[in-house]
């Protein structure tokens, strides 16, 4: 029976590794350039990034989100998750190592769907992190519900031209392509009418008319593009698996996508716990340290058992797709872990925070930053409204209704039952109700 959470050695001592190096060589990146992951590495930043990059080949840590049967040279979602929680604690990390999101949900539709010629032009330099990639599907009007996009891709030729408003295409200003959803069909139900199209960002016709920030970044200076896409011309070796196929497409890439967002998650949240017991253990007020106070003592429990369930739920759920390999048998799971992040994410840096007292709300700490982003994990890869409804839906497969006017539960009914299985023992006791 292998029912076991034991990491095997050789694979500990490359975390041991990971976890040592992005301490010092990448958490540093953050302060140094901060919000510039996505820029595409040039002059000093290349010198100083291309040779980190190199140590985490040479570990054979680089890009690990892939199997080598689709172009990586991962070692399964457990294993990535183990790594992940390391990476989660900075933001450059993911991107030193070759996992970052956007670009790991889209190499993996393409290593999925892509055609050898696509998979040359586009994954193969996205494996190498030589470019970067945007998801272009979410619309000003309409994301959580895709059934209501309205971006056109229509023939004319054998090339396709695309029309319509994107929102929120993440990294699209310094991204090489984009992964594009375009209605191809309106005749047809939504799940069967619209496309995925591979596009270069150089093609005449896309207009980044805003680069969307989140809270705190510069107006129109975030990397969220509000996009038109006006007579977007692109040739039929443009479509990313067959005509029709996006919906199908598109949860294979948010499967994947969502499950490593919690797994950063874990490394974030537990920095969170970190920065809190210290401050607990150094902050001596009325009489003793912070850590003595048994309401701090409540914090750091609550946020130890949250972090605890959460993170095996993460990693049996990342078990669960290396053993199915199959998103669609996981779906249950990687929901209900997409609704349970953001509110361990939040609760924990929220806590973290108010034992800083004053200091914990500044800009000088990074707990506002864990909030929103918690707050983010909430929006990002659908509401989770919706996942609830997704985790509720699968789990009521599994049961029916009853047409007896009481449930199958009802005590009466049971003992009544039970009494009768067990007659010819219980009918000589005295007094037995
Ligand atoms: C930081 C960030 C990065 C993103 N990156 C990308 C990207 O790269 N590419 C891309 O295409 N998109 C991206 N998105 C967009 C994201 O996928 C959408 O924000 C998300 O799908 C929700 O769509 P919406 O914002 O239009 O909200 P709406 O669809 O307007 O929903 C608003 C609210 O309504 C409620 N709601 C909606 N539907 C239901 C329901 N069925 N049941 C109950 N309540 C419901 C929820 O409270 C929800 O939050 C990103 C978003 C964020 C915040």
């Amino acid at each position: 029976m292998a029912w076991d959470f034991e990491t095997d050695p050789e694979y500990q001592e490359l975390l041991d590794w990971a976890d040592e190096f992005v301490g010092t060589e990448v958490e540093p990146l953050d302060l140094v350039w901060p919000h510039e992951q996505f820029v595409p590495l040039d002059g000093m930043r290349r010198k100083a990034i291309d040779p980190l990059k190199e140590e985490v080949r040479r570990h054979g840590l680089w890009a690990t989100h892939l199997g080598p049967e689709l172009g990586g040279q991962g070692h399964g979602q457990l294993k990535l998750a183990l790594l992940n929680e390391i990476l989660g604690r900075s933001s450059w990390a993911p991107v030193v190592f070759g996992c970052q999101a956007p670009d790991t949900g889209n190499a993996e539709i393409i290593a999925h769907f892509g055609t050898e010629a696509q998979k040359q032009r586009y994954l193969r330099p996205l494996l190498d992190g030589e470019i970067f990639s945007s998801y272009s599907m979410t619309e000003p009007h309409a994301g959580a519900d895709p059934t209501q996009f309205t971006t056109r891709a229509t023939r004319d030729g054998d090339d396709w031209i695309i029309n319509g408003w994107k929102y929120f295409s993440s990294n699209a200003a310094t991204a090489s392509f984009l992964i594009v959803m375009a209605v191809t069909n309106p005749d047809v139900c939504a799940y069967k009418g619209m496309s995925m199209f591979l596009v270069p960002a150089d093609t005449p016709g896309i207009q980044i008319e805003r680069n969307v920030g989140l809270y705190g970044e510069p107006m129109n200076g975030g990397s969220h593009a509000l996009i038109h896409y006006n007579d977007v011309r692109v040739p039929a070796e443009a479509l990313l698996g067959g005509e029709g196929q996006a919906f199908a497409i598109a949860q294979t890439r948010l499967g994947g996508g969502r499950i490593h967002h919690a797994m950063r998650t874990i490394g974030l949240a537990q920095k969170a716990i970190d920065m809190m017991c210290e401050r607990a253990l150094s902050r001596v007020t009325a009489g003793s340290a912070l850590s003595d106070k048994q309401f701090v003592q409540g914090y750091i429990a609550d946020s130890y058992a949250q972090l605890k369930q959460f993170r095996l739920f993460v990693l049996h759920t990342a078990w669960e797709v290396d053993k199915y390999q199959d998103y669609k048998k996981v779906r249950k799971d990687i929901a209900a872990v997409k609704v349970v992040m953001p509110a361990v994410l939040h609760d924990i840096a929220w806590r973290a925070m108010q034992v800083h007292g004053a200091l914990g709300v500044t800009n000088e700490m990074p707990f506002f930053t864990m909030i929103h982003g918690a707050a983010v994990m909430g929006l990002a890869d659908g509401p989770t409204e919706v996942h609830k409804s997704t985790v509720a839906r699968q789990v009521l497969r599994d049961h029916t209704a009853t047409d007896d006017m009481w449930p199958s539960e009802w005590i009466p009914k049971k003992q009544a039952a039970a009494r009768e299985k067990y007659a010819e023992f219980i009918e000589h006791e005295v007094g037995n109700q």
